[in-house]
C-alpha cells in the first residue's frame, strides 16, 4: 500500500497518516520530520535545507527528492508507506513515479485533504512546539497541562513557520505549487478528495473509504 497524502499545512493529514500507519503497520514518512532531523544532525543536505527555510523559502525539489529516495530504500518500506508532505510539486511527483517505475512499483492512491483557508490559519497559528522533545500542542485543540509548558518541563515556542504572517504566505505558495500536482494524480485516476472540515474520526472514515474504493475497483 503506497499512499500519497496531499494537502496544505494545518489540514490534519499528519494525524490521519499516523493513525493509518499504525493500523496497516507501514511507515508514515513525513518530509518535515526527515528534514528537521537532517537539520538537527547538521548533515550536508540538512544545512542546505536550513538555509532555504531560514530565508522563508521552500527547500528546492532536488534536495527533497534525494532525501526521500534515500528513505524509500530502507527496509521498512517493503510493504508500503504513507508519504506526507511529499511530493508537493509536479517535479517531485514525476521524480517519485520515475523512481518507483524503476523497481516495478507505483503509487496506489493519492488523497487530497481540503479545508477552508481561514480554518487553516486558525489551526496553524495555535500550534506550540517543544524545542526539547519535539512534541506539538495546540492552544485550543490540544493544550498542554500547564499553559506554555511541555510535559517534559520545557517552555513551548511558536515555530517561525507557524506565525500568522508566515502562514498566509506558506498557503499561497502551497496552492501555487501543488495545484498542478493534484491535476497530475487526477488525470491518472489516482486522486481522492477528502473534506477535512470534520472530526478526526469522521475524516478517518473517509480515508478508509477512499482506500477501500481503490482496492475493490
Ligand atoms: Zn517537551
Amino acid at each position: 500500500m503506497r499512499l500519497v497524502f496531499l494537502g496544505p499545512p494545518g489540514v490534519g493529514k499528519g494525524t490521519q497518516a499516523e493513525r493509518l500507519s499504525k493500523q496497516y503497520r507501514v511507515p508514515h514518512i513525513a518530509t518535515g520530520d526527515i528534514l528537521r532531523a537532517a537539520m538537527a544532525n547538521k548533515t550536508p543536505v540538512g544545512l542546505e535545507a536550513k538555509s532555504y527555510i531560514d530565508a522563508g523559502k521552500l527547500v528546492p525539489d532536488d534536495v527533497i527528492i534525494n532525501i526521500i529516495r534515500e528513505r524509500l530504500k530502507e527496509h521498512d518500506t517493503k510493504e508500503g508507506y504513507i508519504l506526507d508532505g511529499f511530493p508537493r510539486t509536479i517535479k517531485q511527483g514525476e521524480a517519485l513515479s520515475k523512481t518507483l517505475e524503476q523497481s516495478g512499483e507505483k503509487i496506489d492512491r493519492a488523497l487530497y485533504f481540503e479545508l477552508p483557508e481561514e480554518e487553516l490559519v486558525k489551526r496553524i497559528a495555535g500550534r506550540r512546539s517543544c524545542p526539547a522533545c519535539k512534541k506539538v500542542y495546540h492552544t485550543a485543540f490540544n493544550p498542554p497541562p500547564q499553559e506554555g509548558v511541555c510535559t517534559c518541563g520545557t517552555a513551548l515556542v511558536q515555530r517561525k513557520d507557524d506565525r500568522p504572517e508566515t502562514v498566509k504566505e506558506r498557503l499561497a505558495v502551497y496552492r501555487n505549487e501543488t495545484a498542478p500536482l493534484i491535476q497530475y494524480y487526477k488525470e491518472r485516476g489516482l486522486l481522492s478528495q477528502i473534506d477535512a472540515d470534520q472530526s478526526v474520526e469522521a475524516v478517518a472514515k473517509r480515508v478508509q473509504d477512499a482506500i477501500f474504493q481503490k482496492k475493490s475497483s
